[in-house]
């Protein structure tokens, strides 16, 4: 039988830039393709050629629509991939909405540093442009969980529901001759949280031989604390004082969470009814999907209405400027939710020097990004070029996240029918992902490696 690699070209001791090859016979097939995001030094790997060139790359896999995981799709094709990108119908839905949007930020930053001389090189190009996302979601084929399929010459996928978000899947690759399927790998993808109130649980592992792992919060607990509480709570009080609270937040299935939290509060009576806005065209895009496919998700068609009815949509960026003329206590959803771009930055801007008010972060802010900074207690904030005074209160609901905590990831694992012959960990930083490893060798007894970027290991 031939050899099977597998090579870690991005997620490796860091939470951005999935990418996994595996190459096998001659075949080779890329599991997730996203961009690198956060620190500088990171970023700039986007720009780097892959070890692979695009046009001999037969497939691609992608587990989930996050731009971590599928934001380099475009740049793929446009670099000359012509394979098919395999992925579930939930992912294709939420890539057609966000890809084409990441070309235009990349578009709009590029326009920036020429504007504004900020880049070295003249004039500064986009990554990929919104035509080119759109021209490259004509290679997406859809896929129903739970069927298998060759894709490949001796390699069949299929995928599993990982929670997380809508689509959101584990990826299963077979590998071996032809009705012998002999080695099989698992990719988790990002695995979701157990008993979320709206995601399915992540499906059981079943028998693998390799396992690729993420690690986002290796080492780290949701605790038992409760995000309702922490909103109503946060929301009674700041709306008390005569402030508005802010939320900046990830607009694929975070923004339906909150919402969710939020029609529970005011059911309930819990919250004051004050306003609440979701400004963020994507998150609304997001919103209307969950809406319309109650499969997506365990809520049912009227509860799901519901959700959404919750906030008022916020279209043009006329309208969200307007949210900023008058000082009502008020709730405002909006992205990006490490408040790294978009519209929230506007927002931020007129709320986070006043202490009435209460930034409410709603998840993992990665490293060097500007959700970070506050968050570790920054006095200011650069916000389009100007120093913002930080005086509104801080939070993050960091148990919101869409990722599964260290116990949770345990829990998963135990589902496994038997020990894989070695567990890849990857999709955590560093610390995080070597804590993981060190509870799964001591509670499960695994064989586990941490691998490096660019670490190619035959399995
Ligand atoms: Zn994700």
């Amino acid at each position: 039988m031939n050899k099977t690699s597998i090579t870690f070209l991005g997620a490796a001791r860091t939470v951005t830039g999935s990418k996994t090859l595996v190459q096998h016979g001659g075949v080779r097939l890329l599991v997730d393709c996203g961009l690198f995001q956060g620190l500088k030094d990171l970023r700039l790997l986007n720009w780097s050629a892959l070890p692979v060139h695009p046009k001999d790359i037969d497939a691609a896999v992608l587990t989930h629509a996050h731009i971590d995981h599928s934001g380099y799709i475009p740049l793929l094709v446009k670099n000359g991939f012509s394979g098919t990108v395999h992925a579930t119908q939930g992912t294709c839905d939420l890539c057609e909405i966000l890809l084409p949007d990441s070309g235009f930020l990349h578009e709009r930053d590029a326009d920036f540093a020429n504007r504004y001389k900020f880049s070295k090189h003249t004039p500064a190009l986009p990554l990929y442009t919104q035509e080119d996302a759109k021209k490259s979601l004509e290679q997406f084929r859809p896929w129903q969980m739970h069927t298998y399929e060759n894709i490949l010459p001796n390699i069949k996928i299929g995928f599993r529901p990982a929670g997380h978000i809508l689509g959101a899947a584990s990826a299963l690759v077979e590998i071996g001759e032809e009705k012998n399927y002999k080695k099989k790998i698992l990719f988790s993808g990002d695995i979701g949280r157990f008993d979320d109130p709206v995601m399915v649980n992540p499906y059981p592992g079943g028998r693998v031989d390799v396992l690729v792992v993420e690690s986002t919060y290796g080492g780290r607990s949701h605790n038992g604390t409760s995000a309702e509480d922490i909103m109503a709570e946060t929301i009674s009080t700041t709306s008390g004082r005569g402030g508005s609270i802010i939320i900046p937040s990830f607009a694929v299935g975070r923004a339906q969470l909150l919402m969710y939290f939020l029609m529970k509060l005011k059911d309930e009576k819990i919250i004051p009814d004050i306003p609440v806005f979701l400004d963020s065209p994507m998150a609304i895009d997001a919103s209307e999907l969950f809406r319309r496919n109650s499969e997506l998700h365990h809520l049912s068609a009227d509860e799901a209405k519901r959700v959404c009815a919750v906030a008022k949509y916020v279209h043009s960026a006329e309208e969200s400027k307007a949210l900023n003329t008058n000082s009502m206590p008020k709730i405002i959803i909006s992205a990006s939710g490490m408040a790294t771009g978009g519209r929230i930055l506007h927002h931020l801007k007129h709320y986070i020097d006043d202490e009435r008010n209460t930034i409410m972060f709603a998840g993992y802010q990665a490293e060097g990004t500007r959700g970070a900074k506050i968050l570790a207690g920054a006095k200011s904030v650069k916000i389009h070029g100007r120093n913002i005074v930080v005086r509104a209160q801080i939070l993050n609901l960091d148990m919101l996240s869409a990722h599964g905590d260290e116990d949770g990831i345990i829990r998963w694992l135990k589902t496994f029918d038997n020990p894989p012959k070695i567990t890849f960990i990857n999709h955590g930083e560093e610390d995080a992902s070597t804590a993981l490893g060190e509870r799964i060798k001591n509670d499960l007894g695994w064989k586990c490696h941490i691998p490096k970027y660019l670490e190619k290991i035959v399995v």
